[in-house]
Parts: structure tokens; sequence; C-alpha cells
């Protein structure tokens, strides 16, 4: 009887001995930013999770944040950060007021989205900007947006709505080297970048010389949506596969 007792208190022991997760090895983790919806349900395309899953990493969404203690833990947590697409950024982060009713801001995503940028920024982790977070990362960095490309950039035909258009890709650059010298792309954005971050260079222009995309040691920031491409088109795999290769 004595014996058996013994067992049943060492069995619990005995299993927590054991080998831990040694015979799978743990994949790269990757914090995606986040909007809220009017309701205030987390508001995140799908697309995102699947393109870091479909190249071999493991995405986890980040909530909204109002503080930068959060912001660092949270960062300090995964091994890379994806900035995702969304509403506009308030012109008052890069020093304008507001140009039209064309501008549309959600406070506290900005809010969220600046505290993450920077702690990313401040961690040296691999961050992929994409879409309203190619424009976010290049004013955290310093640059400037156009607030409105349509009233700002003379006879330039709508990047917004999903249109495809191509873009032309800098030589030298990362992109360059994953896709060559031009591609076409889907454009959902009627903003973009009017003064370039500095310490980034372009590494892809529109028709118009409008920035398509830019890079620097630990961003990759594109305008356009290669998470949305991924559904139709696999060789976009390749840039999610390049970022997540950098992971760790
Ligand atoms: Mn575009």
């Amino acid at each position: 009887m004595r014996r058996i007792l013994t067992l049943i208190l060492l069995f619990p022991l005995v299993l927590s001995c054991g080998p831990r997760h040694t015979d799978s090895p743990s994949l790269p983790l990757v914090g995606i930013s986040c909007g809220r919806s009017a309701s205030g349900a987390v508001s995140l395309a799908s697309t995102y999770t699947d393109a870091i899953l479909q190249a071999g990493a493991l995405p986890v969404v980040f909530p909204t944040v109002a503080d930068e203690a959060t912001a660092r833990a949270l960062v300090a947590a995964v091994d890379g950060v994806v900035f995702s697409g969304g509403e506009d950024l308030d012109p008052v982060h890069y020093g304008e007021t507001v140009l039209n009713e064309t501008v549309y801001i959600d406070a506290d995503r900005d809010r969220s989205d600046l505290l993450l940028a920077r702690a990313a920024v401040a961690s040296g982790k691999p961050v992929l900007a994409i879409c309203r977070g190619e424009q976010l990362m290049n004013v955290v960095l310093g640059g400037t947006l156009y607030q409105d490309i349509p009233t700002q950039v003379e006879d330039c035909p709508s990047h917004s709505g999903g249109v495809l258009h191509p873009i032309s890709i800098v030589p030298g650059s990362v992109l360059h080297s994953l896709y060559g010298d031009s591609l076409t792309v889907s454009s959902f954005h009627h903003q973009g970048v009017k003064d370039l971050a500095p310490g980034v260079k372009v590494s892809a222009y529109s028709p118009e010389g409008l920035v398509e995309g830019y890079e620097n040691d630990q961003v990759f920031a594109v305008q356009f949506h290669p998470e949305k491409m991924l559904q139709t088109d696999t060789t976009w795999l390749r840039l999610f596969r390049h970022f997540v290769g950098r992971l760790r």
C-alpha cells in the first residue's frame, strides 16, 4: 500500500521531469499590429496571419496598447514585428494639420502603433511594414507623408481601391534581389511617403515617382499588399520567407 501511495505521489514529478518540447523545434514568433472596429472588436485581415504561417513562423496579434512599458514588453516577447495596413496617421505626428475630409484618423490606433513602432526600432528586431505600416515607420524614423495623393500629387492616377499598377524596383535593394526590375502590385492607399526618413533607401517607385517601398538593415517596408496578393500568387511567399529568414 505504501509503495502504491509513493508511486501516486511521484507520478506528477516523473511527468514534469521529462524532456520538454525538445522533439519539435520552436518556430519564430511574429507580432502583428491591428486595428479596432467601431464596436471594439480586434480588426486584422486574416491574410496577414496566413502569410506569416505559410512562411514558417507563428503569428500573434498584438493588442492595442496605451503605454510604453507594455509596448516594449510585447516587442521583447517576439522575434519580429509586422505593422499592418489601416487608416491614416494623424498628420500632427509629422508637424502638419489635417489637409481635408479624406483624412480619417483613429487616435487610439495611432497612439498604440507609435508606441509599438518606437519599441520595435529600439529593439533592433526585424520589421516588415505594409501600407499604413510603411507610412507609420517613415514617420517614426523622421519622414513625412502626402495626406491625400490625388490633391497633393499632380496628374497622379488613383492608388486606392485595389487598383493594379506597375512599380520599378531599385537595383541593389533587397526587394530587387527577390523580384528583379519590376512588379505589378495591388494598391490600397491615398496617402504615401513625401519626405523619406533619413537612414532608409527607396526600393521601389510607382510610374509617377511615388515611393512604393524602402529599406534599411532593420525595416523592410512596402506601400502595396503582398499578403493580399499571396492569396492568388505564391511568388509573394518569397517576400515573407525572406522576412522570416531574418528572425533570431
Ligand atoms: Mn500604389
